[in-house]
């Protein structure tokens, strides 16, 4: 580093004062936290800033500040400089040092402090250090280094710990003391690094094993970093101290080690700042912001600082290299940090084109220092010595160039993204618990609703079954009550009967009171179906509700569902009740017709016949359209027929069994015939008949079929369904006779169809009929009778057409014998069918061989005699005459008709 060339002044007046050439010097305060702007180029190597990645605070001007300190005579320099004046005076109050040249010349520089001998290290370290430890807790980088000759209290300045007396500590312990002061423990952190510079290699203090730490530049920012450093997190002032001693100890063991001593080494204390600020406002979402606008709390900022403490080597070294035996090579390398120094001082200050930063390795460490973004103080130091008075002036000079370097300060800040993404987790954390907060209240009203709605589904089902049993209930009663009177009415019209025979007056005296019953019951049954009304409505508002509760609760498929299921259910219950209706509904049609029934009956002064089609089914369809059809027809009508014959099939035996005595009463009226086949009744009560379980349904759904089978259509329906086997099967299993009485009913009116005479012959009806004489039952025997007769007039009509020829199918069968044999029976209406049948029988000469063997023609000709009808007994006369075979056997015989 040249020397000269570099005064601030020519020495040539005494007492001139030689300033700086920056003209600001004079007017600039060493404690200025912003300096005024200078000429510095902009252009400088050493002045880059940070990149786009990082939030960069414009830059302000700021000079390197420079203090002088003047260290005491010791006690060498008290004995063997006796006699001579210092080499330096100062002026402090002027912030002037005059350099004596001799005894008559000096020359005058001025610094930004002049610290006597007598200057307290708390005074240096506020003069000098404060500022920049300042600037450092403000996020700038700053820089505090001590340049001079051994022995002039570079250490004494900056390293002293002061373990003794606290008011020795250096500016090292008093730093950090001012930093910990200052930071937050919580959201701030300090880490420490110390570091020895010794012959181009940089050597770790805190780990003594790293020994060849390398500088690592970023090429992006121009960030220096040494990642191979020891980083040690201070926590508070005796960590540092201790870091501090382990420093010193590890620094005199590597200069043991070297074999020289630590003047030569350049020590470097870096110290870490990171601290957490709060800058402008970003726009982030809250969770306070319901109405999803922003608003926009604070940006979580960091800033990144560094302050470097730097204990230089002896200046002295750089003029006498080697003067201490120290190969030359040896020497310059010791030395090539600070004669670099130098040089890059002396470029800055000079505004030269080129600064030399990458010659050494203490030039790169320091690029940010001089000429950079950070805040710079220069302590040098120097002696009173006269005999050192060329290193002094060396040093003052070094000094006073070095006050022309100016940096640009700049705040290096960064965003937190730790921290913001720590903040925007814990409001995340707090969104996700609010929603979850609100989902369950919303999950909770959803099942309260509807929880509500099935409570009240199920009261409305409730009291509607309530009503609905009550109401059954009454109707039940009422019911038995009208069966009841009108029983009492029967007898009291029978004793009535015997008594004076005048039907006449019962039955006007009848009239009023079924019809008042009628009526009642009618009555109802619309109250009922008021019910069953109103009910439907109810229904129907709950399924709307439910709809509603379904639509507020769409937050969930599982409401959803469960309200479905609701709906479902009270469908079901709904269906049920329709059931019951259609129960009570047909309860009151067969109350109607039983009671209509038992009116008749009475008019006739009969027996109660409950199925009065298979004697006389016209009389019934008369008496139907008489007047008393109405109530009856009007209750099917409302019922429906196919919701009867739904209710053949129902679960319920009760039902069953209730629903097959309605249809085969309304089956009795040749007027609901048509419709019942149509709605597939017949087949319904076929199948009644195949699926035996009742004896009671099996009798009534016979009864039923005996009355369809009085129309000639649905005997070949019943034919074609395979009714004549189910007929026959039932006739030889029933014991009942009034089941037997209806099959045989049924076979009777089969057995009037001219077409079914085969069929009816080979699928066993005939054969059936036949054996249910087993059973004595007149009513059973009278509808054999009249089967037998009915099928004798077909055969009869077809042989004398021609269809036919040959004996009787019945005389095949084997009848013969029961027809003889009951052809003069007690009963009329037995008697009457044998003796048709004989007639029909007789009529064909087939016939008439097997009737002679077989006794029937005492029966015919009992008959020309005896028959109450006068049409039978001419037509047993006409036929006996008209046969061959009969004539010639009653001549034989000796009868005469
Ligand atoms: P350097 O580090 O520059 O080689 P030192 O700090 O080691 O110098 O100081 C050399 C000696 O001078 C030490 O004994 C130190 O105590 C003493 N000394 C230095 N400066 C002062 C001062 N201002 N007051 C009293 N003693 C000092
Ligand atoms: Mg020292």
């Amino acid at each position: 580093m040249a020397s000269n060339g570099y005064r601030n002044g020519t020495g040539t007046n005494k007492g001139a004062i030689k300033p700086p050439a920056s003209s600001n010097i004079r007017s600039s305060s060493f404690k200025s936290r912003l300096p005024p702007s200078s000429n510095h180029s902009p252009g400088s190597a050493l002045r880059r800033t940070s990149s786009a990645s990082f939030t960069t605070a414009a830059g302000v001007p700021g000079r390197v500040r420079v203090a002088v300190r003047l260290r005491p005579r010791n006690a060498e320099e008290s004995t063997a400089d006796a006699d001579f004046a210092d080499c330096v005076e100062l002026q402090p109050e002027l912030k002037r040092l005059k350099l004596r040249k001799n005894n008559w010349e000096s020359e005058t520089y001025e610094f930004d402090e002049v610290l006597t001998e007598f200057a307290s290290q708390k005074r240096v370290y506020e003069v000098v250090a404060k500022p920049v430890v300042e600037s450092v807790l403000d996020g700038y980088n700053g820089t505090v280094m001590a340049y001079g000759q051994t022995g002039t209290g570079k250490t004494f300045t900056l390293g002293r710990l002061g373990e003794e007396d606290t008011s020795a500590r250096g500016i090292m312990v008093r730093s950090m003391e001012e930093i910990l002061a200052n930071v937050s423990r919580e959201t701030d952190s300090i880490s420490v690094s110390y570091l020895q510079l010794y012959m181009e290699t940089i050597q770790d203090l805190l780990d003594p094993a790293n020994d060849n730490i390398s500088i690592v530049e970023d090429p992006r920012t121009g960030d220096v970093s040494l990642p191979g450093a020891t980083h040690v997190e201070i926590k508070d002032e005796q960590s540092f101290l201790e870091l501090l001693r382990l420093g010193e100890a590890h620094r005199i063991a590597a200069n043991t080690k070297l074999n020289t001593e630590s003047s030569r080494s350049h020590a470097i204390l870096m110290v870490h700042v990171k601290r957490s600020v709060l800058g402008e406002e970003v726009a982030i979402p809250t969770e306070s912001d319901k109405s999803s606008h922003f608003v926009k709390p604070p940006k979580p900022l960091v800033r990144k600082s560094k302050l470097v403490l730097v204990d230089l080597a002896g200046s002295e070294r750089v003029q006498k290299s080697g003067s201490e035996g120290h190969m030359l090579e040896e020497a310059k390398s010791i030395n090539l940090s600070l004669s670099a120094l130098g040089k890059c001082i002396n470029a800055l200050a000079e505004n030269s084109a080129h600064v030399p930063i990458r010659d050494s390795k203490l030039t790169r460490l320091l690029r940010d220092s001089f000429g950079g973004t950070a805040r710079t103080s220069l302590i040098v130091t120097i002696g009173p010595s006269p005999r050192h008075r060329g290193e002094t002036a060396s040093t003052i000079l070094f000094g006073q160039r070095a006050m022309k370097v100016e940096n640009m300060l700049r705040i290096k800040e960064e965003f937190d993204y730790k921290s913001l993404a720590r903040r925007l987790e814990i409001q995340l954390d707090k969104l996700i618990a609010e929603n979850d907060r609100q989902q369950k209240a919303f999950d909770d009203e959803v099942e309260r609703i509807n929880l509500e709605a099935q409570n009240r589904v199920s009261e409305v089902e409730r009291n509607f079954t309530d009503a609905l049993e009550k109401e059954r209930l009454k109707c039940q009663m009422e019911y038995m009550e009208s069966v009841k009177k009108l029983e009492e009415k029967m007898i009291e019209n029978q004793q009535k009967h015997q008594h004076d025979g005048f039907m006449k007056d019962k039955c006007n005296g009848e009239g009023p009171g079924f019809c008042e019953d009628i009526a009642v019951i009618i009555k109802l049954l619309e109250k009922e179906t008021h019910m069953r009304k109103e009910a439907e409505k109810e229904v129907n508002k709950l399924k709307s509700q439910l709809g509603q509760h379904m639509d507020a609760g769409a937050g969930g498929d599982a409401e959803i569902l469960k309200l479905q299921i609701a709906l479902e259910d009270e469908v079901h219950q709904k269906k049920k009740l329709e059931e019951e209706i259609i129960i009570l509904r047909s309860q009151m049609l067969q109350l109607t017709f039983e009671a209509d029934q038992m009116r008749r009956c009475l008019a006739r002064g009969g027996s109660g016949n409950a199925y009065p089609g298979l004697d006389s089914p016209m009389s019934q369809v008369r008496d139907s359209l008489s007047g008393h059809k109405t109530p009856v027809s009007a209750l099917f009508d409302q019922v429906g027929v196919e919701k009867i014959l739904d209710l053949l099939e129902s679960e319920d035996a009760n039902v069953r069994i209730h629903a097959v005595k309605v249809v085969a009463n309304l089956a009795a009226e040749e007027a609901n015939q048509e419709r019942i086949v149509e709605a597939g009744g017949l087949t319904s009560l076929l199948m009644l008949l195949r699926s035996y379980e009742d004896e009671t349904v099996r009798r009534v759904a016979a009864g039923a079929i005996a009355n369809l089978a009085m129309n000639e259509a649905n005997q070949e329906l019943i034919m074609v369904q395979g009714g004549i086997s189910l007929l026959s099967t039932t006739a030889s299993d029933a014991e009942d006779p009034q089941t037997l009485r209806m099959v045989a009913g049924a076979i009777a009116n089969l057995c009037g169809n001219d077409k079914l005479q085969a069929t009816l012959r080979s699928e066993g009806g005939i054969k059936a009929l036949l054996g249910m004489v087993r059973c004595r039952h007149p009513d059973v025997l009278s509808q054999v009778a009249r089967g037998i007769a009915n099928f004798a007039k077909c055969e009869s009509r077809a042989s004398t057409n021609g269809i036919r020829s040959g004996r009787s199918l019945l005389i095949d069968e084997g009848a013969l014998p029961w027809i003889v044999q009951n052809a003069n029976n007690d009963a009329a209406p037995i008697r009457r069918h044998i003796e048709l049948a004989l007639c029909h029988l007789a009529q064909h000469e087939a016939n008439a061989k097997d009737m002679i063997n077989g006794g029937a023609l005492w029966e015919l000709v009992r008959i020309t005699r005896d028959c109450s009808r006068e049409d039978i007994r001419s037509l047993a006369r006409r036929t006996l005459n008209s046969s061959l075979l009969f004539r010639s056997e009653m001549r034989r015989l000796r009868i005469e008709l």
